[in-house]
């Protein structure tokens, strides 16, 4: 039962791994945001009270998220385990997910500022589709213009070079002491980040092999998180 945290600065491309390794584990992939959209979807009163919020442009209180999750956890889809991506980010989060369950393993995405710089200051956006595109890894074939409708491309001034600069100082703040609580409880393994994604995905895989569901055989019965 694999019940997976993914770890990593924005620019990590953990994003990119997530829903494969999900899909070849059989468990849920969970992001937060994608909590967040399908409880306002659905209108459920905790989705209905992130909206307030979000209408209002504050931050969804950590209270809140974690009933949401708590909700997701519950749901017939992650019985056999999840993979939660982009929570937790601080200790405090830790601490409040160990009292809905049991982490297995986390993965913590490595790589070098330099190169998460050059990944998330090279990012340009169609505003017509929302394509993604990185003029230094997948440019479009006519510079600035996207492939599929011809848009000119933007930067988000999230991805500019100083604000990247800072997204990421945020991040290694927030999430070393979280790192040493993991790394401590014998949880934490590093993921080279570098190199093409088909690569990444085979270091995750020889990660998280031994907690792939044996489908024969299997000595032992799963253990229940309580
Ligand atoms: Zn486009």
């Amino acid at each position: 039962m694999p019940r997976l945290v993914f770890l990593g600065p924005p620019g990590s491309g953990k994003g990119t791994q997530a829903p494969a390794l999900a899909r070849e584990l059989g468990v849920p992939h969970l992001s937060t945001g994608d909590i967040l959209r399908a409880a306002v979807a659905a209108r459920t009163p905790r989705g209905l009270e992130a909206e307030d919020h979000i209408r209002a442009g504050r931050l969804v209180p950590d209270p809140l998220v974690l009933g949401l999750l708590r909700e997701r956890l519950a749901a017939p889809d992650a019985r056999t385990g999840f993979l939660l991506d982009g929570y937790p980010r601080n200790l405090a989060q830790a601490r409040a997910l160990e009292g809905l369950a049991r982490v297995d393993r986390v993965l913590s995405f490595e790589l070098p500022e330099e190169r998460l710089v050059e990944r998330l200051a090279g990012r340009r956006i169609c505003p017509a589709c929302a394509s993604v595109y990185n003029v230094a890894t997948a440019p479009p074939r006519t510079p600035g213009r996207c492939d599929r409708d011809g848009a000119e491309l933007v930067q988000r001034p999230d991805d500019r070079p100083e604000a990247v600069s800072k997204r990421l100082r945020v991040f290694a703040e927030e999430t070393a002491p979280l790192l040493a609580h993991y790394r401590e409880l014998g949880l934490l393994r590093a993921i080279d980040a570098s190199g093409p994604p088909g690569t990444v995905a085979e270091r995750l895989r020889r990660e998280v092999a031994d907690l792939i569901p044996a489908t024969s055989s299997s000595p032992a019965p799963p253990r229940r998180a309580a």
